[in-house]
């Protein structure tokens, strides 16, 4: 409906003293097509600052053991009073925050609390825009299961049908019953993709503090070069691994309506940021980017003559999910499964996973292996080539890295491999200079 518009998703960090509001809105006066804006609430001004989010929170907690919150609230109270202030805007903030005072002494929920730091944020930036404000609990609905409800696009579609400028604050819905619900932390990026869906944007913007994507973590590879472009494909390969410039859930809604993201920095507006895309032309370049973290645990199993059993590895996965473990991989050989954990899944649970393992399977040899470190290198353009393999290998051996795991699935787009966790930076970093210097 609304062809040829921007929406535009402002991170905490965007929002966070009056001179960064001035800067979103001179971004939105310099293009008529930005014509949605989704604000986080106001986050960090410095390092060592706390977001309004998490004061939101404590709020919510102290209250709840009956102690007193009056130096969190104070703090929220204090921040939005100078931005009221700051800003020149008309705004009674005050009557605002003595309700939210009241809210939280009569026990609202954590969800509807967290929700106003967005909530409260979308108002200044309303009324400094021009703009209608759109409250979210209106138009972005939660199933009874929890999940997102897509009957919001046309809830959405019928409130933002104007040709004007809108504020839509991020971070938050509601259920059926008109209980306000939020997404996970850091979820206004997935109000922006669902808001670019529902309007059927050209472009979703998502405006943060730095300009786009490395090719690699700067505090492993301190020369890492920018990515201009990247494909959906390429990025969930990446972000999964822990290159997280976007949350998880933002790309699906915008992916399915092939809506461009471009992931921009509020400082450095002139910068060209990282554009994600359904596709893209690929160039000399045949990886997009590495990127791993450390912290995860193999659970080995040795069984003679396991290949001519059926359902070994239905089985050996029926125990990790009974144990309400998620996996990450499970790299098999003749008489071998492994099965690749998070240490943060199997927390504390191993000693009776292995005994169910023996229970069970019995094996000949069961074991956890921990220490292990995961690193996917990821890029449309390896696929259909001859040598890849070989050059990364090549490069991990130089480099005296021992390769515990392999696994490359048959997309042909991301090789992972499992390295132990001190050799887990040379890994990176071999694996970095080999395909992009
Ligand atoms: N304010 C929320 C958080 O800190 C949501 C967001 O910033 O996207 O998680």
């Amino acid at each position: 409906m609304a062809s040829g518009s921007i929406v535009c998703k402002f991170g905490g960090t965007s929002l966070a003293n009056a001179d960064q509001f001035r800067k979103v809105k001179q971004i939105i006066g310099s293009d008529v097509r930005r014509r949605f804006v989704v604000p986080s609430a106001p986050g960090k001004r410095n390092p060592e600052d706390t977001k309004i989010t998490d004061l939101l929170y404590l709020c919510c907690e102290l209250a709840r053991e009956k102690l007193d919150f009056s130096e969190p609230y104070g703090r929220i109270r204090a921040r939005y009073r100078e931005l009221v202030e700051a800003l020149g805007l008309g705004l009674d903030i005050d009557g605002l925050l003595d309700q939210l005072r009241e809210d939280i002494r009569g026990g609202a929920s954590s969800d509807f609390v967290a929700s106003r730091g967005e909530y409260l944020c979308g108002q200044m930036l309303a009324g400094l825009l021009g703009a209608a404000f759109v409250d979210a609990a209106e138009a972005i609905r939660f199933r009874l299961d929890g999940r997102f409800d897509p009957v919001s696009y046309g809830l959405l579609e019928g409130r933002l049908g104007g040709d004007g400028l809108y504020v839509i604050p991020g971070f938050y819905g509601a259920d059926s019953e008109g209980q306000v619900k939020t997404f996970s932390r850091g979820g206004s990026d997935v109000t922006g993709a669902i808001v670019a869906r529902a309007v059927g944007a050209d472009l979703y913007e998502n405006w943060t503090d730095v300009s786009g994507m490395l090719m690699a973590d700067p505090r492993l590879v301190p020369d890492a070069r920018p990515v201009r472009e990247i494909t959906y494909r390429e990025i969930r390969e990446l972000s999964y691994m822990g290159a997280d410039v976007f949350h998880d859930e933002a790309m699906f809604p915008v992916r399915e309506a092939r809506i461009p993201i471009q992931i921009r920095n509020t400082n450095r507006p002139d910068d060209p940021g990282t554009l994600i895309l359904p596709e893209r032309e690929l160039t000399d370049e045949l990886i997009v980017g590495v990127a791993g973290r450390p912290h995860f645990t193999m659970l080995y199993i040795e069984k003679a003559l396991m290949n001519q059993e059926k359902g070994v590895g239905r089985r050996i996965l029926e125990v990790v999910a009974s144990h309400d473990i998620s996996y990450e991989h499970t790299p098999t050989g003749i008489d071998t499964v492994s099965v690749i954990m998070k240490d943060e899944e199997l927390d504390g649970k191993g000693e009776a996973l292995l005994n169910d393992i023996r229970r069970i399977l019995e094996p000949d040899r069961t074991e956890l292996i921990p220490g292990l470190a995961l690193i996917a290198t990821v890029g449309e353009g390896m696929s259909h080539r001859v040598g890849i393999a070989a050059r990364l290998f090549v490069a991990l051996a130089d480099a005296g890295v021992n390769v515990r795991v392999i696994d490359q699935g048959s997309s042909e787009i991301n090789i992972i491999v499992g390295v132990e966790e001190e050799d887990y930076e040379r890994a990176v970093q071999a694996i970095y200079r080999a395909f992009v210097e």
